[in-house]
């Protein structure tokens, strides 16, 4: 930690809290502390690098509180570089942006401290550690709890990993509880033995064929039991037979499934010698955000079929009529995000037989899958249909496993073009692989063969039928509150309930919407999303709950009970009060603790999307 430079010593330790009298907009570049016994006993060349621009003669000394430091040490200068932070690299914090999450920009150094007011910094640099405290074997005794987590730049130095551990599951304590989380449809319970076996096969990269045939192997088992879950045709031969491959989710299958359904549609064009260079692709456009993304990665024009104001689901007629000879297939949703409702997939079909066009339907059963063959086994919507030329299925939402498995199903290898299969010869073996990267983790297959052979079709039946009674339970009582529910009900959709506040009666004024409805209740840890629907409904806006399996019927009762209360709370608050809190809880839960945003500047206000272009929400999901 002590290292001789010149003559002078420095430490590398470090505490930001001595550094609240930094000048206004000025950074520490290289903060250290230099045990000197005369300033003039600085190295030049350190002198040269502290000189500020706006006190260009100067050191920058600031004090430190010599009260809290050993006597031994009275003639240490604490010192610091500061550099002007440039205009363009302060962020403002805006709230109302978009705050993207995933895609974060690289901060700036500078951004750190901003988050404490002057009060906090002042008592910081009061409190700093003593090197007294140096060694400890207790976590929150260690230096390490009296300081900030590296947030920036990787740390010099390594920590133990007891304290790694307790820093990082504590920060994490401010995410929000998964049980509570009432918007995602992605699983938050497995069994501890799931969880076991997963995490006994963390150290496996399931690409290796080689290496782990087991695993390979327990994925075809999957594939074969989801295929024939969705009567895929099994034919003696391969070439007969239906074709599938696990995924890292529905993205990714449908990624792969547009992408199959491109090739196809372009093979049969080059063998008519027509253009290939116009691809369109028919799909409702209330479609999930990763449909906007394969056909804008993959360029293939996006055909919708607008959601009207009481029409959520597409229109099997509209979706057939924009068809033409550069279609490369429709794409119809068993269970759409925002309601849930199952589109009529056998509509879409005898309307194309009827017609006799060869265009092939692709159904999104993304959540369906795994519900509508329990719930509603005479739905006829999966490959008993001839024109369903492939379907994806989440197996981490209603399939239960955790995040990270989807599955992609062909009715036959013809609607797989071989172009686009890869042979991985791994250590002399060769397999098919049709993925869009490579390595990936055996674990969340495992899951699901796990819970395939563990609940059995008895076992999914009755978490299926348990979740559409709490929905229909749920439904009811949202109903009874005054809510109008746009979901559906015993079985006939997904196990969830879309719902919006009902208009505003004649001479009353209700002064709050579905969105700060939808923050009120977060006080109590509840997660109830709030959406703006797909272009053409109005700017309906809804909320949503999705009824999971760890979601009871006891803890139903209790979010409508806070459900209810919240409504009161809000009719005795004023609108601008109401304004104010929901201000505050989204700086909380959606900002991020109300920290900067690190949406970069560039990708703010994208006007591609149909979020960007018409203010739908893409739903979390
Ligand atoms: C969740 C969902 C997707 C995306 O699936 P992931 O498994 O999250 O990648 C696509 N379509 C629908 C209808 C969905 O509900």
């Amino acid at each position: 930690m002590k290292q001789a430079h010149g003559e002078c010593f420095f430490f590398k330790r470090f505490s930001p809290g001595w550094l609240s009298d930094l000048p206004p907009n000025h950074r520490v570049v290289s903060p250290c502390w230099f045990l000197v016994k005369r300033p003039a006993m600085i190295p030049s060349t350190v002198r040269r690098v502290i000189k500020t621009p706006s006190n260009p003669s100067k050191l920058f000394l600031p004090s430190y509180p010599s009260q809290l430091y050993p006597p031994s040490h009275r003639s240490v200068q604490h010192l610091a570089f500061p550099i002007p932070i440039h205009p363009r690299n302060r962020q403002p914090n805006s709230l109302s942006s978009v705050r993207m999450v995933h895609l974060s920009s690289i901060q700036d150094k500078s951004d750190v401290g901003d988050k404490r007011t002057q009060e906090v910094k002042d008592t910081h640099a009061k409190l700093a550690p003593d090197d007294a405290d140096a060694f400890t074997t207790s976590v929150y005794g260690s230096h390490f709890a009296a300081a900030d987590l590296p947030k920036q730049e990787m740390p010099e130095n390594e920590m133990p990993k007891e304290v790694a551990y307790r820093m990082i599951k504590d920060d994490l304590s401010l995410d929000g509880n998964p049980m509570l989380n009432l918007a995602s449809f992605v699983s938050t319970y497995m069994e501890e033995e799931a969880e076991k076996l997963m995490t006994e096969a963390f150290p496996k990269n399931f690409i290796d064929y080689e290496e782990y045939p087991q695993s390979a192997e327990i994925q075809n088992r999957c594939v074969s039991m989801i295929g024939r879950l969705f009567h895929a045709p099994s034919g003696a031969d391969h070439s007969a037979g239906a074709v599938g491959t696990s995924t890292v989710g529905s993205s990714e299958a449908i990624m792969l499934a547009v992408l199959a359904m491109k090739r196809r549609w372009k093979n049969k064009r080059q063998a008519e010698n027509k253009p290939t260079d116009r691809p369109n692709i028919i799909m409702n456009s209330a479609v999930q955000v990763c449909w906007e993304k394969a056909a804008r990665y993959f360029e293939v024009e996006e055909r919708y079929v607008n959601c009207t104001a009481d029409r959520y689901v597409i229109d099997p007629k509209e979706a057939v009529d924009l068809i033409d000879e550069n279609t490369i297939g429709i794409c119809a949703i068993l269970g759409t995000t925002y309601t849930g409702q199952y589109e009529d997939v056998k509509a879409v079909n005898d309307l194309l037989v009827e017609k006799n066009l060869d265009v092939p339907i692709h159904v999104d059963a993304a959540s369906g899958g795994f519900v509508a063959p329990f719930v509603c086994p005479d739905l006829v919507w999966d490959f008993r249909l001839e024109k369903v030329v492939s379907i994806n299925t989440s197996g981490h939402k209603y399939g239960l496993v955790y995040p990270g498995v989807g599955w992609a199903i062909w009715r036959s290898a013809e609607y797989l073009p071989q172009e686009l299969v890869f042979n991985i010869n791994y250590l002399g073996a060769d397999q098919a692989s049709f993925t869009l990267n490579f390595s990936k983790g055996a674990s969340q297959v495992i899951g699901q063969y796990y819970q395939l052979i563990r609940l059995g079709k008895h076992g999914y039946r009755a978490i299926m039928s348990n979740l559409t009674r709490t929905a229909d339970y749920l439904s009811d009582a949202l109903q009874a509150l005054g809510f109008i529910i746009m979901s559906e009900k015993s079985g006939k959709g997904l196990p969830l309930v879309a719902f919006r506040l009902p208009p505003a009666k004649d001479g009353e004024e209700r002064h709050y919407d579905e969105f700060e409805l939808a923050h009120a209740i977060r006080i109590r840890g509840w997660v109830v999303p709030a959406y703006t629907m797909a272009p053409n409904t109005q700017n309906l806006k809804m909320m949503r709950v999705v009824v999971r399996e760890d979601f009871s019927r006891n803890r139903c009762d209790d979010l409508i009970n806070d459900i209810k209360m919240t409504m009161d709370l809000l009719q005795k608050m004023d609108k601008d009060s109401i304004k104010k809190q929901t201000e505050m809880l989204h700086k909380h839960h959606v900002a991020g603790g109300g920290k900067v945003s690190k949406n970069h500047p560039k990708y703010k206000a994208e006007k591609h999307s149909l979020q960007g272009k018409h203010g739908k929400t893409h739903a979390v999901c």
